[in-house]
């Protein structure tokens, strides 16, 4: 089992598979896309199968495979093929933007996928096309609407941007009165691929939670699980819920329970800080799988506390982008 020095158990893992994306989100790249890894630095689908092989071996029992865009990769279904049928591993997730996925959903079903979060910052064509740069709404929202109907869980991620998507909270809210899903309204971050100046954040977590008071007064908090990073609540009547995620306020290290590993084999332990190994090089490396498990036990040994910890340990990373992190 991989616990961190501070006494935290890690069992969750988000595996980022590509970091290309076919949006250009305005909050998260530049229009002209970052400089993307080369095929070559990319873990391929053998490299990941090993693995998660090796991390369920340590104890983890839930897989998030996210991007980039992770449907960009042809060969994805491969490797979640595999995955769903690790013993030990019990929840397999996917966090993705839903312009690709609809050839896969009925597969994705039969491989018992948990749940799937799909970002959508926006509820019309416009504010979508603003954000994303892309004429894609239409399609997202077919997808999506497949998706609710599908035997996984969803849930919508919505990134409130300031001036740029407020007045969809509420119609999200009115999405989830009619449908089965969870909306969940997350803070801003500074991983924006220099794609714009970060602000001081005007929409923290009170305010979204206000400004939803302002017209539904009457939301009740769910109960969630200690390592949950989402706040989640129910509007009587509605069918579906809602949840904040403070993820610039960062109000749920103290249960911190998760790795991130990208496309190109780095480790990362938290959010806000640089990755403290190189996974790959040790995989192509001919070396035992011990060697694997010696680094990530290494890495999560020197974990820092928080957020501002690891912010302050290894520097500010603002301005990297979210798709070579994974969200
Ligand atoms: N392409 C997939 C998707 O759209 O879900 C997976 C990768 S994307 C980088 C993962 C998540 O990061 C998305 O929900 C996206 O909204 C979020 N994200 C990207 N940049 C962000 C930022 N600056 N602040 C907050 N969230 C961000």
């Amino acid at each position: 089992m991989l616990i961190d020095n501070h006494n935290r158990v890690i069992n969750y893992v988000r595996l980022a598979v590509t970091d290309r994306c076919n949006l250009r989100c305005n909050y998260c790249m530049p229009e002209e896309g970052i400089a993307f890894s080369d095929r070559k630095s990319l873990l391929s689908i053998d490299e990941m199968k090993r693995l998660c092989n090796i991390l369920v071996g340590q104890g983890v029992d839930k897989i998030r495979i996210t991007g980039g865009e992770p449907f960009v990769r042809k060969d994805l279904m491969k490797l979640l093929a595999y995955i769903t049928k690790l013993e030990g591993l019990k929840e397999v997730s996917i966090t993705t933007n839903a312009t690709l996925i609809g050839p896969h959903i009925e597969q994705l079903e039969d491989f018992g996928i948990n749940s799937i979060n799909v970002s959508l910052d926006a509820i019309t064509p416009e504010t979508f096309h603003r954000i994303t740069r892309r004429d894609q709404f239409e399609l997202v929202r077919e997808n999506l609407m497949r998706l609710i109907e599908s035997e996984i869980a969803v849930r919508i991620n919505f990134i409130v941007l300031e001036g740029q998507n407020e007045e969809d909270i509420y119609e999200m809210l009115e999405f989830q009165r009619k449908h089965d899903v969870r909306v969940r309204f997350l803070e801003e971050m500074p991983f924006n691929g220099g794609s714009r100046n970060f602000r001081n954040l005007n929409w923290n977590h009170r305010k979204i939670l206000e400004h939803i008071r302002g017209r539904y007064p009457d939301f009740e908090k769910l109960p969630a699980p200690l390592t949950s990073t989402s706040v989640n609540y129910k509007i009587p009547g509605h069918t579906g819920s809602f949840g904040i995620i403070p993820s610039f306020s960062r109000t749920f290290c103290g249960s911190c329970n998760r790795l991130r590993v990208t496309a190109t084999g780095d480790l990362i332990t938290c959010l806000y800080g640089k990755p403290v190994a190189n996974l790959r090089t040790t995989l192509r490396s001919g070396l035992h799988d011990s060697f694997v498990e010696e680094a990530l036990v290494r890495a999560v040994g020197s974990r820092a506390k928080d957020g501002f910890e690891a912010q302050d340990q290894f520097g500010p990373i603002f301005g990297s982008s979210m798709t070579s992190i994974g969200g």
